[in-house]
């Protein structure tokens, strides 16, 4: 009998995928966790029933979280992703062999444990072979005000603002992260759908350029995703992500990326009307 998974994104829209076997389905002291194994968009995880990763397009999500900062900043050393428990965007950052260490703090260990057992081609680098990453399993929020000045990259990797991840969409939070960042640090984090979180987005913004002198968004097509259209919100103490961008450094990258390159670096930050109004003062 064919099984069929719904994300609704509206009251009248939703997607739908064809699902083989539930691998995991628990509840943790956070949220609820499923791991289901659909027909075409292989393995995928969802928290409080949301799509979190497939393993088909999260390739776009992670790439495109960690590689226009790691190749806007000249010389990132150290840098820290807050959620994130798939370990994608660790994966990502240890292609970048300037980086010493990658920091993981994710509050749930549900998730990291799940991943390493369940998403294997994700969590490949937070499985403990790495010496250059480290795990926390705590909260964002706690963890970055023990570590000021500390960081020259903060991915903020994160669930909706709902729930345990409600604070880091916060003014007060933003703060913070500006406060452990170095003098030149850059923090990017997921900022949602631009065709269906313009409120959000609306206060995001509004709470960034509050705190960081520079701030952009950016976007990339995620197919499972609300509306397929995601964005990402670039915040920067120095450095532009289009203007001081080196375009030459990031074409000679000595690695393979399916999504992110030169060329889309400054593409992605070329913003459709609305979505520019989503975001304006
Ligand atoms: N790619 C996904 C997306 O945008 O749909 C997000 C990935 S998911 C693995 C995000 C992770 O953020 C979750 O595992 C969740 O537990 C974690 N998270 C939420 N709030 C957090 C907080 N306050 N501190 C650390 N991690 C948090």
């Amino acid at each position: 009998m064919d099984m069929w998974y719904t994300e609704k994104h509206s009251e009248n829209v939703g997607i739908t995928m064809k699902v083989s076997r539930t691998l995991f389905s628990g509840k943790s002291d956070f949220q609820q966790l499923d791991i289901l194994e659909t027909l075409e968009y292989g393995r995928m995880m969802l928290l409080d029933g949301l799509v979190m990763v497939t393993e088909r397009d999260e390739f776009v999500y992670h790439d495109m979280i960690t590689h226009p900062a790691l190749f806007t900043h000249p010389d990132p050393k150290k840098v820290l992703v807050i959620g994130g428990g798939d370990g994608g965007t660790i994966r990502e950052i240890m292609k970048h062999k300037n980086v010493e260490l990658a920091v993981l703090c994710e509050i749930d260990g549900l998730v990291i444990d799940k991943s390493i057992e369940l998403l294997p081609s994700m969590s490949c680098e937070i499985d403990g072979s790495n010496p250059r990453v480290k795990l926390h399993v705590d909260d964002g929020i706690a963890y970055i005000k023990a570590h000021q000045g500390e960081f020259d990259i903060i991915l903020v990797d994160s669930t909706d603002p709902i729930g345990p991840a409600e604070g880091l969409f916060e003014e007060d939070f933003y703060r913070t992260v500006f406060a452990a960042l170095k003098d030149d640090g850059i923090m990017v984090a997921q900022s949602e759908s631009p065709f269906y979180h313009a409120e959000i987005q609306k206060n995001m913004y509004g709470n960034l350029r509050s705190v960081f002198p520079i701030v952009e968004m950016y976007q990339a097509f995620i197919p499972t995703y609300p509306s397929g259209l995601w964005s990402f919100a670039f915040a920067s103490k120095k450095y532009h992500p289009v203007r001081d961008f080196d375009r030459e450094r990031a074409r000679g990258r000595d690695f393979h990326t399916r999504y992110y390159n030169e060329d889309l670096h400054l593409g992605a930050f070329m913003l459709p009307t609305f979505a520019r109004e989503n975001i304006e003062g």
